[in-house]
Parts: structure tokens; sequence; C-alpha cells
């Protein structure tokens, strides 16, 4: 998707400080980070969400959540927080699916 922000990173076009990729999945870091870890985890495939990408790509979904893992238990982390924003009013601001990977600091619960 040409105007898709996470699109542009995944293709080089927009710089990111990515810290995995495998053959479906591609982590790198939040721009505007909310802990110490803050990476997200996008599928290659463009899906405007999580439940999107469930529909069309099944198979990256877990991919996601165990790069998610990778990312955090490499940087030192056994506590981390998955975050799925989904539709504007949950507050997701990139159409592109994505988990927001949190850790190194205590996180309040619940979310606001
Ligand atoms: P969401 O609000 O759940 O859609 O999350 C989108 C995330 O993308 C936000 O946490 C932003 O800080 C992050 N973001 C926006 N632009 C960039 C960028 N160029 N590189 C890395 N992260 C970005």
């Amino acid at each position: 998707m040409p105007d898709c922000l996470f699109c542009q990173i995944i293709a080089g076009d927009i710089p990111a400080e990515v810290v995995a990729e495998t053959s479906t999945a591609f982590a790198f870091r939040d721009v505007n980070p909310q802990a110490p870890l803050h990476v997200l985890v996008v599928p290659r495939t463009h899906a405007a969400d999580v439940g999107e990408l469930a529909e069309v790509e099944p198979g990256t979904v877990p991919e996601l959540v165990r790069v998610a893992r990778q990312v955090a238990t490499e940087a030192g982390h056994d506590s981390y927080r998955l975050v799925v924003n989904t539709g504007a009013e949950a507050g997701q601001t990139v159409l592109h699916a994505h988990l927001h990977v949190l850790a190194g600091r205590a996180l309040a619960w619940p979310p606001g």
C-alpha cells in the first residue's frame, strides 16, 4: 500500500530502527516510546488491523506474537505487555496491523 506508513518502513523507504525480521513479520522501535522497550511488530502483508489480518493471513497472527516474545526476551524482559489498538476510538492511528510490545517499567492496569 503506497500511502501506508508501515508499508513504507518495511520497504525501507522511511527509516526505522529494525530489531527483528522474518519472512512474514517485521519489528522496529516505536518513534515515541511509552516504556524503556517499545517495539512495534507488524505483518509484511498490509492489513488494516489484526482482526483483518486474522481473516486474510491467519498464520501470521501467531508469528507476530512469537516475534514479540522474542524481542522482549532478547531485551531481557520476562514481563511485557502486548497492546493492539483497533479502531480510532481505541487509539489506533496507523491503519496497518501492529502489536505494541511494552516492557521495562511497571505498567498500570486497567490501561487508559
Ligand atoms: P497506534 O496508535 O496503536 O496505531 O500506534 C501507532 C504507533 O506508531 C504509535 O505508537 C506511534 O508512535 C508509532 N509511529 C508513528 N510513526 C512512526 C515511525 N515513523 N516510526 C516508528 N513508529 C512510528
